[in-house]
């Protein structure tokens, strides 16, 4: 079943020296329920593609194309219908908010709960992505985790109000190989057990063996390659 029907997007960005192509003509059909890989070098159009995905490109970015959601019915909405990870656990958090109240925040905007039930929501999520001591880390702010633990609250906090996909762009990247490990391991369990599409952006061609159904291969704005994860791994 397809989840998303992408034909022929191109995106742009105005710069001072012309138009600066980050995505030139891509079709791709994302599956529902998939693991589906993003990789290719620094430029080639990942982030952007995950933000198209998103909604949330740059409002200056030229966009041609058309991107359906057959699967979900309607244009997702951010937040509810997808939830974004970045490479930075900092990006996603807020400092100055506990974490409880973060990770609460999607279920009270989303789901209509009232303060007490988005608060019981968050220590249930906090637990399912193994914070150690939910209801105490929930009164607690993001400095006062390691970078995993962040990473974790960060996922936590994307997928409060149920998604559909959660995307992930370079969100294992910035940490040691344990952690990532680690990292990799939870959005899989996510995903297996949550009825969720995983798309994750990454330069790591084993992470994207080890975890992605199918791989897109990004070059220089373009889709190159896209296949059984196998396969693609394994061509000359
Ligand atoms: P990564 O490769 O880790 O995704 P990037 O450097 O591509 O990081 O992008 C980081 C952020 O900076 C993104 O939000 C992107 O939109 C923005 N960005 C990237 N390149 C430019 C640029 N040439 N001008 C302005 N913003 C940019
Ligand atoms: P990747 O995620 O693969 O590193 P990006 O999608 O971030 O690639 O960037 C693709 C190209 O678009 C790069 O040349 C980048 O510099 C450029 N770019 C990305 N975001 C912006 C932006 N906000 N403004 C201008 N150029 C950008």
């Amino acid at each position: 079943k397809v989840l998303c029907s992408i034909r022929d997007l191109s995106v742009a960005y105005p710069t001072p020296t012309g138009a600066q192509h980050a995505l030139k003509s891509v079709s791709l059909d994302i599956i529902a329920g998939e693991k589906l890989a993003i990789i290719g070098e620094s430029g080639s159009g990942k982030s952007t593609l995950s933000l198209a995905l998103t909604g949330l490109l740059a409002r200056q970015a030229m966009v041609d194309g058309v991107m359906s959601w057959p699967g979900l019915g309607s244009a997702p909405r951010a937040g509810r219908d997808i939830g974004i990870v970045f490479q930075d656990p900092g990006s996603s958090l807020n400092p100055v908010l506990t974490i409880g109240d973060q990770v609460g925040e999607g279920a009270r905007r989303h789901l209509g709960l009232g303060r007490k039930a988005a608060r019981d929501k968050a220590i249930e999520l906090l637990s399912r992505v193994r914070i150690p001591q939910p209801e105490k880390a929930a009164g607690a702010y993001p400095h006062q985790f390691s970078g995993g633990q962040q990473q974790r609250i960060a996922i936590a906090a994307a997928i409060a109000a149920g998604p559909a996909v959660l995307i992930a762009d370079e969100a294992t990247s910035a940490l040691d190989t344990i952690v990532q490990a680690e990292i990799a391991a939870l959005l899989e369990d996510l995903v297996t057990n949550g009825d969720m599409t995983l798309i994750f952006v990454t330069h790591d061609i084993g992470l994207a063996a080890s975890l992605a159904d199918r791989i897109a291969v990004f070059r220089t704005a373009e889709l190159v390659e896209c296949g059984d994860a196998r396969s693609v791994v394994n061509a000359p």
